[in-house]
């Protein structure tokens, strides 16, 4: 029996057998001229989604991505099926650029990438003006869609004046793709590209075959990492969070028998290459990165995805322990995770936005208490006693069941109830506000008994709670919110294990 005219081009073109789910949705929606949103989990193969109209069509997708090097590796991913692809950058020639223009009005490309702020400039809008006039331009397609969103774990002020495409291309269709996407960011998505009615295709983040562990981070965790590292099939990928931290864990593996790599967007062009074709060739790699590093990255066998700080949000971790797993067999996603961390975090993000010109300064005001936010999220799943993957997902807007499959799911803890404690904390704060968190715990720890690194995990909950809000200077002051001071009057149970 012959497949129909769909699945024979995806057949013809790139040699699936047939569509992954969400994928054929998204092109007949395309090649129907309406715009579309696809919240495509990582590794679902959102790129298809664009690429296969193309090459139905013998036309044009302009395909818009935020980082040169994602952008180069999907165009020789093409160039190697025999797709004519291209890449415009503000690395390329004058002639590479003309070169670039006559194979675009002579219908000799079928996927265009572009960077963000290049999609503003003027060459550009001639070229997208020359595609128009031919006919030849199929869709507009928006990668990393959540970009555009304040709310989202990446914001990238570049995106925001991507709402100028639909203006500039009337009756194309867009598409906008994105591997999580909260239902704020999808809101902030339509409205901000201008999408209209578009087909909202949305698969669940859910991962049946990861299994999420999240621990207190000894003072010195090179046993555990090792342990950890011993333990997984195929594949590690390491994360921490400074390009210091990366080179330093890397040589401390090595150091300890573990041959470990590392990656980081300051290394040389042609180290990174090189750590990169380690990683996609050797049996059992060992790579540790920063968060920069995966986007794009695609081997299938990666049995453990180890963070050694927190993460910065629970969008951009499920984004980042994603990449564990993709063929389908069991992985494990490890975090250690300490309570510094939340703190060292926001002040590494707030420094960031110190050198913004004055005009984006608000907006990123607006941006850090969302980080700030997303970040008590991130740190109560952690120090949480709920099944972590149900709470990564509610932090994004899903609802699930508990896994059955991570560490406090399988531990099923005996809750206490922290009610009493909790009044008392919330009342030393009535009395006295704006009091940092250490000289608290102590204080407590002497009149009430309990040690002090109890009383500190305690007034940490309750900032998570938002029953205590904590000064943004990094001193940890804290004061007590109007929730805390209504919980004072009419208690509740708080029923956590620790
Ligand atoms: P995403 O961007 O959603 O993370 P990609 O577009 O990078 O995912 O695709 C992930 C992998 O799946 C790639 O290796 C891609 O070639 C492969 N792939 C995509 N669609 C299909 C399909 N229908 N059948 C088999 N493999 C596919
Ligand atoms: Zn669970």
């Amino acid at each position: 029996m012959g497949a129909d005219p769909l699945t024979e081009s995806l057949q013809r073109h790139f040699g699936w057998e047939s569509f992954r789910p969400g994928q054929r949705p998204v092109v007949e929606a395309l090649l129907a001229g309406r715009d579309c949103l696809a919240v495509l989990p990582t590794g679902a193969g959102k790129s298809l989604c664009f690429q296969l109209p193309a090459l139905v069509r013998d036309g044009l997708v302009v395909v818009i991505s935020p980082l040169v090097a994602l952008m180069q590796d999907q165009v020789s991913q093409l160039q190697a099926r025999g797709i004519p692809a291209a890449c415009l950058h503000r690395g390329l020639e004058q002639g590479e650029r003309r070169q670039l223009q006559q194979r675009l009005v002579s219908n000799r490309l079928r996927l265009l990438y572009l960077a963000p702020e290049r999609a503003q400039a003027e060459a550009t809008r001639q070229l997208l003006e020359e595609a128009l006039d031919t006919g030849r331009l199929v869709a507009l397609a928006v990668d990393e869609a959540h970009c555009i969103s304040a709310w989202g774990h990446d914001f990238r002020p570049d995106y925001r004046r991507l709402g100028q495409l639909r203006a500039l291309c009337p009756g194309v269709p867009l598409v906008a793709l994105s591997a999580t996407a909260a239902p704020q960011v999808r809101a902030d998505i339509i409205r901000l590209l201008q999408l209209r009615r578009p087909l909202v295709q949305v698969r669940s983040a859910r991962r049946a075959n990861l299994s999420y562990t999240m621990r207190r981070r000894p003072a010195d965790p090179l046993a555990e990492v090792v342990a950890a590292i011993g333990q997984a099939r195929g594949a590690v990928l390491i994360y921490a969070r400074t390009r210091r931290s990366v080179e330093q864990w890397a040589a401390r593996l090595t150091a300890a028998g573990v041959e470990a790599i590392a990656y980081h967007a300051g290394m040389d062009p042609e180290s990174r290459q090189l750590a990169l074709r380690h990683f996609q060739e050797h049996p059992s790699p060992v790579l540790v990165a920063t968060v920069a590093f995966g986007m794009g990255v695609d081997r299938p066998d990666v049995g453990l995805v180890l963070h050694l700080d927190l993460p910065a949000s629970a969008e951009g971790y499920l984004q980042e322990s994603g990449r564990a797993g993709r063929d389908g067999q069991p992985a494990r996603c490890l975090v250690l995770f300490d309570p510094a961390d939340r703190t060292s975090l926001g002040w590494a993000m707030r420094s960031a936005g110190q050198q913004l010109p004055a005009d984006q300064r608000l907006l990123e005001r607006h941006r850090l208490e969302l980080a700030q936010q997303q970040l008590r999220r991130i740190e109560a799943v952690a120090e949480g006693e709920g099944c972590r993957e149900q709470a990564l997902l509610l932090a994004v807007g899903e609802l699930s069941p508990p896994c059955g499959r991570c560490d406090n799911c399988l531990s099923a803890p005996s809750a206490n109830d922290w009610a009493h404690q909790a009044a008392v904390l919330l009342s030393a704060l009535e009395d006295r506000s704006g009091r940092d968190l250490r000289s608290l715990a102590e204080d407590l720890a002497g009149a009430h008994g309990n040690e002090e690194p109890r009383w500190a995990w305690l007034a940490r909950r309750l900032v998570q709670e938002e029953l205590i809000s904590e000064s943004d200077d990094g001193a940890q002051r804290l004061y007590l919110r109007p929730v805390g001071r209504s919980y004072l009057r009419d208690p509740w149970p708080l029923r956590w294990s620790a």
